[in-house]
């Protein structure tokens, strides 16, 4: 009788303690990440840190080797993509940035974002300034800042459907669209069969600290069924910044996409008082805005 209930009793307890690590065995894979708006913030400030990054400039050099390096950290499928581009000016060597999360799973999506800064800021109040390169700190840097902290949650957290994240060079470099959205065109170009995606999304200016992201026309026109999914887990998380209304058409770097069949939608917030200005600085953007974008795409990731 005495070895029964001790038998019982161990059993009980070795029943226990495997129902308790599978209960924080779930737990733990039903855990969603969680976007650090602090850190977005840091890798923001850090590209800032490089000043102006527009393409042949140091800020440019510096900063190409700094997202390699810090995309290395988080995967060991980084490539990069070298190319020219003869301008109307001068010869530019430009730089597309992939890095590749959950290789071996079948569903696939592209997340992209320019790290290059225009060279001019040309629409600066002061006709002074319209000549000198912007810091592009709304306008470049807060869709890669999203991006890297991204990155960096995959490393610990390897996300259930593979993730492509492509750094496009050259977006913001020509005064016309002939020498513009460089890098995204190279990329739709030359693009490696294992690069396709489900669908992808285009992150630029999310970083404004007023952010209001309204539907953009192009990728309503040309990829509806992503803006559906998109704005639906949007309004299912809550995010007020997300408006349920059609905005502007825009031409970025989802538009050479869009014409090779890659269902890519831009979340943009174009109403921007510094846009194209020296005023483009990081104190005109927040942690939070970029936390309200990481939320949303963890939301789309980890469903
Ligand atoms: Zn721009």
């Amino acid at each position: 009788m005495m070895s029964l209930c001790y038998h019982l009793s161990s059993f009980l307890k070795i029943f226990f303690a495997i129902t308790l690590f599978n209960f924080f065995a779930i737990l733990d894979i039903y855990a969603k990440p969680v976007f650090n708006a602090e850190n977005a913030f840091k890798y923001l400030q850090k590209q800032c840190d490089f000043g102006p990054r527009n393409p042949n400039s140091q800020g440019h050099k510096k900063t190409r080797d700094f997202l390699i390096k810090e995309l290395n950290k988080f995967s060991k499928n980084v490539f990069t993509q070298d190319f020219t581009f003869k301008s109307s000016k001068e010869t530019l060597n430009l730089t597309n940035i992939i890095a590749v999360f959950g290789t071996n799973a079948k569903k696939r999506i592209l997340l992209a974002a320019h790290w290059d800064t225009r060279p001019y800021a040309d629409l600066d109040p002061d006709p002074k300034n319209r000549q000198t390169p912007i810091i592009g700190a709304n306008d470049g840097a807060s869709g890669v800042a999203v991006l890297l902290e991204l990155a960096r949650i995959f490393k610990s957290n390897p996300p259930p459907i593979q993730v492509i994240i492509v750094l496009f060079d050259g977006e913001d470099y020509g005064k016309t669209t002939k020498e513009m959205f460089l890098g995204s065109r190279f990329f739709a170009k030359n693009i490696n069969k294992d690069w396709i995606p489900d669908y992808g999304i285009l992150l630029d200016m999310v970083g404004d600290k007023d952010l209001n992201i309204y539907i953009e026309k192009n990728s309503l026109d040309f990829a509806p069924g992503v803006v559906e999914l998109v704005w639906n887990k949007a309004n299912e998380l809550g995010l007020k910044n997300f408006h349920n209304k059609v905005g502007q058409a825009i031409l970025d770097d989802h538009i050479p996409l869009l014409e090779i069949g890659i269902e890519c939608i831009d979340i943009i917030d174009f109403n921007y008082p510094y846009w194209h200005t020296l005023n483009d600085t990081p104190d005109k953007c927040s942690p939070k805005s970029l936390e309200t974008i990481g939320k949303l795409l963890l939301g789309l990731i980890y469903e």
